[in-house]
This record gives structure tokens, sequence and C-alpha cells, in this order.
């Protein structure tokens, strides 16, 4: 595969994107370890990728620790040898509230983990990535990377802020053979979304040109392209797959 011999760490690998993510590392022939705060559906990835014929591992962690992100990286060099691609996926959606009513506990929590738990993971993977010699990562920001959700001002004020933190990364790793970029997806069928009522589902797709949803593993193309040599070119970006979302 195009990730033969590579070490590859997603968080939030547990469910969704990040799910659909590994195990497209794991099929392109990369060692893949598997992170998410949830042990019981990590473990359930793991066993999903070693029965599709890939090898990965599971490492919890919380994101938004930067304690437990420094050991992260630190296992994921125990177990594997190194570190050559990070996918910083875990998120959150957090609270639904007007700005002016957004409680400040909800805002913290989703700070926390969409922008503090990217930074963390850039910061440790960064310093290994250094050591060996170089790497990619790539960032799972979102449309609202760059438009508003209504609603969800904590969401996207980290959102934007994971779009010009691997901005930054581009820019000062560039001669270090260490590339970073960040992927904007729109609304995708994950257990994210579950809680949405038809309804909801109904005024959502309909924001779409292509009238659907988008699938996680519409997603894992992208990131795959952007973590592989493929993308040699590539540093700073922020590239979007949403079906048209922000062209309307
Ligand atoms: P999901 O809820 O299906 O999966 C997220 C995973 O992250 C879960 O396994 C969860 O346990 C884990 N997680 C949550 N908090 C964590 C923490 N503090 N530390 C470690 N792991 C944690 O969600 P998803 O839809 O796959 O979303 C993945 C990423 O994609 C998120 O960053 C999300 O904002 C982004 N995204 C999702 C959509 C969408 O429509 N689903 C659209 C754009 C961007």
């Amino acid at each position: 595969g195009i990730l033969d011999n590579k070490v590859a760490l997603v968080t939030g690998a547990g469910s969704g994107i990040g799910l659909a993510i590994a195990q497209s590392y794991a099929k392109e022939g990369a060692k893949v370890i598997v992170s998410d705060i949830n042990e019981e559906h990590g473990n359930q990835a793991v066993k999903k990728i070693r029965a599709e014929g890939g090898e990965a591992s599971f490492v919890k962690a919380d994101t938004s620790n930067a304690e437990q992100v420094e050991a992260l990286v630190k296992s994921t060099v125990e177990i594997y040898g190194r570190l050559d691609i990070a996918c910083n996926n875990a998120g959150i959606g957090g609270e639904q509230e007007l700005t002016g009513n957004y409680s400040l506990d909800s805002w913290r929590k989703v700070l926390s983990v969409n922008l503090d738990g990217v930074f963390y993971g850039c910061k440790y993977e960064l310093e290994q990535m250094e050591k060996n010699g170089g790497g990619v990562i790539v960032n799972i920001a979102s449309v609202h990377g760059t438009v508003a959700a209504p609603l969800s001002s904590a969401y996207t004020s980290a959102k934007h802020a994971v779009v010009g933190l691997s901005k930054n990364i581009g820019a000062e790793y560039g001669q270090k053979n260490i590339r970073c970029n960040a992927v904007g997806p729109a609304y995708i069928e994950t257990p994210l979304l579950e809680s949405a009522s038809g309804d909801m589902k109904d005024i959502l797709i309909a924001k779409h040109p292509m009238g659907r949803l988008g699938k996680s593993e519409e997603v894992a193309e992208l990131v795959l392209f952007l973590s592989s040599d493929k993308s040699s070119f590539m540093t700073g970006g922020y590239y979007l797959v949403d079906g048209g979302y922000t062209a309307i």
C-alpha cells in the first residue's frame, strides 16, 4: 500500500470519521495506533482493523488532557518504534445555544477538546516527528472552519482556530520535512449526528447541493491523500470535503 512501513496515530478513532481514517491507513499498510477516550469503542476498532488484515493497537487518551496526549505519543513510539502520520480527529459538538446564552462550562468543554486537544496532539507529535526526521499531520476541522454554525459558537470558533493552527504549523515546519493540513468536512453520517431528528436531518441535507450527507469513507479518502507522499507539495492548507456546502 501507499503507507507501507509507516506508523500512524488517529485520535477519536473509536467511531465515525476517525474509525474510517484508521481503517484506510491500515488498509494501505500503516501500523495504526487507534486512540480514543472510549476504551470499548477503541478496542472494537482494533478488532475490526485486525479482522480486515491490518495492524493496529489501542491506546486510551483524553485529548483535552496534555499529559495523556504526551503519554499517547510516547506509547506510540514504544509500540511501533516511531511516528510518521498523525490525524487529530477527536471532537465533540457541544451545547446548542445562542452566543449570548452559551454557558461558560460548555464553551470551555468544546474549546478544550476541539482546540486544546488538537494543539496538544500537534505539539507532542511535532516533537516526535522532528526526532524521526519528518512526518505528516492532518487536523480534522469542519466546514465550520470557514462558515458559521448558528447556535454552535464554540464549535465554529474552535474549528476556525484549528485551520489557523494548521496554517501556522505549515509555515513553521516547511523546511523540517513535516507537513500539516486541515480538512473541512460538511455533515457526515456518523454517531455524532445520530441525535438529530428526521426533520433536522432533512434541513441539514438541504444545505448540501449534492442532496445527501457525506460518508466517513469519503472524508477518509481525502485524509489518506493528505497523509501520503501523493500530496508531497501540500502544507498549511485547508481542504473541504463538503458536497458543495460552502459553495452556496
Ligand atoms: P463521533 O462522535 O462519531 O466520533 C468521535 C470520537 O471521538 C468518539 O469515538 C469519541 O469517543 C471520541 N472523543 C470524544 N472526545 C474525546 C476526547 N476528549 N479524547 C479522545 N477521544 C474523544 O464523531 P465524528 O462525526 O466521527 O467526528 C470526528 C471529527 O470530525 C470531529 O472533530 C468532528 O468535529 C469532525 N466533523 C464531523 C462532522 C460530522 O458531520 N460528523 C462534520 C465535520 C467535522
